[in-house]
């Protein structure tokens, strides 16, 4: 449906002119996401505080056309994608830290504040915020929250959820209510915050974050294992949790993924390798060290080929540069990608691995994993030519066998990407039916008109 101009003007008059764009370039830039899923809408509009997101929803209720929240746009699951068309909801000017609490380690926020922004701000008082995608230089907490982001320290620190404690929140229908609490704890009522964290932007618009921190920890000391047996990487990641030792890290990376990592960010890594560890942990000096110690002790037990400690954070940051160049760089093995985040009990990881290589082979396709190994999540990226379309069915027949084997393994289709548009289709294999109808009558309870962020999650809507 496109909007027509007199509700345009009924727009405009709400957040101002200077913040709505109509033009055919701007609108494209804000028609996708990191799923590459184009659709075009009829607006975007900037708004600069909770009381127009809300009249711009009543707005939509009372005209019918849809609205889609808008973070960095970075989503992998098409959740920014506005395949209603409709009215862009970009949140970039919510992007004010107002408050970082070092007494309640508490920090109240916007959801348009870049994460890495927020990290750096909270580290220069001393502080800590744990959740840290891989697109922190970029992806925001907002988005963050809608998503309930992981990333690498998930492993130690918990994921996006587990740091926020209250949001100022939107309703689709228009009304704005806070949820949680501004203190370490509290239970009174139903835990709404809960539930809007990693709704996908399907429940309601948050205009305003608190967030838990952490004091920060003493030290901090990088590890690279290389590996000639992808077996031997995920046995060592099993024997280090049994001895007690939870590093913040333990990301796992295959022989094609350490490859197009190194052609990319040319870090020196070991080309020929099966496959590599980044392990990472935190603490106190002594605390740090013996960690360090025994996690060496551990990988020489599992045939390691070689260790190397980073001495300095610059050589740390060489590692992390590479391992966050794997995603982006694997456009050089194939125009189209297809990137799920499945996660399977850790002692499962050589099990999938070994699937999705058997798959790669039966199909000819390049099959890519890496990922958060510390807690079984596996990013397995599939590239493939989407308009050869004998070639990209065979792509998605593989998602689906290996999906299947996923929940066979007792796992779940996605850790840390939501379910979004690219991912609906599946949710039931993993939902029961009940279950599925009661998400539904709660998204009917938020959104009766089905106006906020309609197409995601639920298949058909
Ligand atoms: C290279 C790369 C690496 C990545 N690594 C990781 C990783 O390690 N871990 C991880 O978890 N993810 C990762 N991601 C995925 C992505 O960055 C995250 O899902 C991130 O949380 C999205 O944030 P965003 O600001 O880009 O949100 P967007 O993509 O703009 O939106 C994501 C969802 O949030 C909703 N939304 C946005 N803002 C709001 C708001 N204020 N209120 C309500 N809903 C809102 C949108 O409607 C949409 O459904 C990666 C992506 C890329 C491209």
């Amino acid at each position: 449906m496109t909007i027509p101009t007199s509700v345009i003007k009924k727009i405009e008059k709400i957040i101002g002119r200077q913040h709505l764009c109509r033009d055919k370039e701007d609108l494209l830039c804000y028609a996708f996401d990191a799923t590459k899923t184009v659709s075009v809408p009829d607006a975007v509009v900037f708004p600069g505080n909770a009381q127009e997101v809300s009249e711009i929803l009543k707005l939509a209720n009372q005209h019918g056309f849809s609205v889609t929240p808008r973070g960095a746009g970075s989503g992998m699951t098409g959740g920014s994608v506005p395949v209603r068309q409709g009215v862009v909801l970009a949140m970039s000017r919510f992007n004010n830290i107002l408050s970082i609490d070092r007494d309640n380690l508490i920090a109240r926020v916007e959801p348009g504040v870049v994460t890495g922004v927020f990290q750096k701000a909270v580290d220069k008082e001393g502080l800590f915020y744990p959740p840290d995608p891989s697109s922190s230089d970029f992806s925001t907490l907002g988005g963050n929250a809608a998503e309930c982001a992981g990333g690498p320290k998930a492993v130690k620190y918990g994921v996006t959820r587990d740091y926020v404690l209250g949001m100022t929140v939107v309703l689709p229908t228009g009304e704005i209510i806070r949820t949680g609490v501004q203190t370490a704890k509290g239970v009174v009522g139903y835990d709404l915050t809960r539930l809007i964290v990693g709704s996908e932007g399907t429940l309601g618009v948050i205009t305003e974050l608190t967030l838990r921190l952490r004091p920060k920890p003493e030290a901090v000391r990088t590890m690279t294992a290389v590996y000639n047996r992808i077996g031997a990487a995920a046995e060592t990641v099993s024997e280090i949790i049994r001895r007690g030792i939870i590093p913040r890290t333990i990301e796992f990376m295959d022989n094609a993924s350490i490859r197009c990592a190194e052609a990319y960010a040319k870090s020196g890594l070991p080309t020929d390798a099966e496959a590599l560890l980044i392990i990472e942990v935190d603490g106190g000096i002594d605390e740090t060290a013996r960690a360090l110690k025994t996690i060496e002790s551990v990988c020489r037990g599992f045939d390691v080929r070689s260790i190397m400690v980073a001495e300095t954070p610059e050589a740390a940051q060489a590692v992390w540069k590479a391992r966050k160049s794997v995603s982006p760089a694997l456009y050089r093995y194939g125009p189209d990608k297809i990137n799920e985040d499945i996660v399977v009990p850790r002692s499962r990881i050589p099990d999938m691995v070994s699937k999705i290589q058997d798959l790669s082979r039966q199909t000819g396709l390049m099959m890519v994993c890496f990922g958060h190994a510390g807690d079984g999540n596996i990013h397995f990226n599939i590239m493939a030519d989407k308009k050869d379309t004998a070639q990209w069915e065979k792509a998605l027949n593989a998602v689906g066998e290996i999906f299947d084997y996923t929940l066979a393994l007792g796992g779940t289709l996605s850790g840390e990407h939501g379910i979004g548009m690219t991912k609906s289709a599946y949710i039931g294999r993993e939902i029961t039916p009940e279950a599925l109808a009661l998400m539904r009558r709660i998204k009917n309870a938020f959104d009766p008109k089905g106006i906020l962020n309609p197409g995601k999650i639920f298949a058909n809507d």
